[in-house]
């Protein structure tokens, strides 16, 4: 099929994307990298009346460090932010995830802002930008605000933002501590595909060895990626004993409502849930004592 017709805009800053929002109503859309929105308008499952495109926004691209922040702007492609050093240097567990996110041709055009802002329930980046407590920022003519991940994903392919809104930059907290370490995991049917289920984690151990910090999250399980609060709060002060992780990610499958579908059911899903978030906690855990770099 071909898409419906649409107008199109090339715009070259963020004021003249927000302005062109704002002029083109609620049927008016962003392209980015075009990986996730081409498809749907050729199948006609959507179809914008009007395209603005913002691969020509210069301000929109970039990763920096500022302050206690790993800020990357949202036009950024997937493959500069996986190639960088600075990512790996400071965000591992980011570059980790995205070695997961399609192949080197998507990678190359999609965007970091086009995926957290198709909000896919199986993707990796809205699932560690929830695990980090990222920021969004958002733009629009109203003003500029900021989202934080626990409340930027609502539901399946549903965000916070506005259909006037521009998703302009994401900042991911860095973590000071020595003895930090990170975990991801997931299971999909080809090494492209979006995960059947994943899990992200990152703790932070003292001197003992006792977690002082944790933060664990599970995608493709639910709606949107879901933060696992109670395991954290049970796990958070022990020393994260094999017994102990086994036993605390067991409520797990109780906690998820996945969905089937032809790929994989909800029990499979649930279960493979459970096993990739003991394999993600136990690899941050090694990796946080220096056994597993
Ligand atoms: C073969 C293939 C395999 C893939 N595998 C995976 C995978 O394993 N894991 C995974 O996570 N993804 C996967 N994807 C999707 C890919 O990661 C896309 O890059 C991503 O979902 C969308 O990014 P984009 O920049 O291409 O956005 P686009 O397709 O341009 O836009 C997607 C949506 O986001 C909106 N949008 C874009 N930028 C902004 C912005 N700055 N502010 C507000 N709204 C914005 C658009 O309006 C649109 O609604 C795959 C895609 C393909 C084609």
């Amino acid at each position: 099929m071909k898409a419906a017709p649409f107008d199109y805009r090339r715009v070259t800053s963020i004021d003249e994307a927000c302005r062109a929002l704002a002029d083109g109503g609620d049927d008016a859309r962003l392209i980015a990298g075009g990986q996730t929105l081409v498809p749907l308008m050729a199948m006609r499952l959507a179809r914008p009346t009007l395209l603005i495109d913002i691969n020509g926004i210069a301000e929109m691209s970039g990763i920096a460090i500022v302050g206690g922040h790993l800020v990357i702007g949202a036009g950024t492609r997937q493959a500069e932010i996986l190639d960088s050093p600075v990512v790996k240097n400071h965000l591992p567990l980011l570059t980790d995830a995205l070695s997961h996110v399609g192949h080197d041709q998507t990678r190359n055009r999609g965007t970091i802002g086009g995926s957290l802002a198709n909000a896919d329930p199986a993707a990796e980046l809205p699932l560690i930008a929830k695990v980090l407590d990222a920021e969004m920022v958002a733009r629009s003519v109203d003003g500029t605000r900021t989202i934080a991940a626990a409340s930027f994903f609502e539901s399946a392919m549903a965000t916070a933002l506005a259909a006037n809104e521009c998703l302009t930059e994401i900042r991911f907290p860095l973590w000071q501590e020595q003895k930090t370490g990170y975990g991801f995991h997931e299971v999909s049917i080809r090494d492209s595909d979006f995960a059947l289920a994943a899990a992200a984690v990152q703790l932070t151990l003292d001197n003992g060895g006792a977690c002082t910090r944790l933060h664990m999250a599970i995608g493709g399980a639910s709606p949107a990626p879901m933060r696992l609060g109670e395991i954290e709060a049970a796990l958070m002060g022990t020393t994260l004993d094999d017994s102990l992780i086994h036993a605390e990610t067991a409520r797990l499958a109780a906690l998820v409502d996945p969905q089937g579908d032809i790929h994989a059911d909800a029990a499979y899903r649930r279960r493979v849930a459970r096993v990739l978030t003991e394999r993600a906690l136990l690899s941050a855990r090694d990796r946080a004592i220096g056994a597993n770099p």
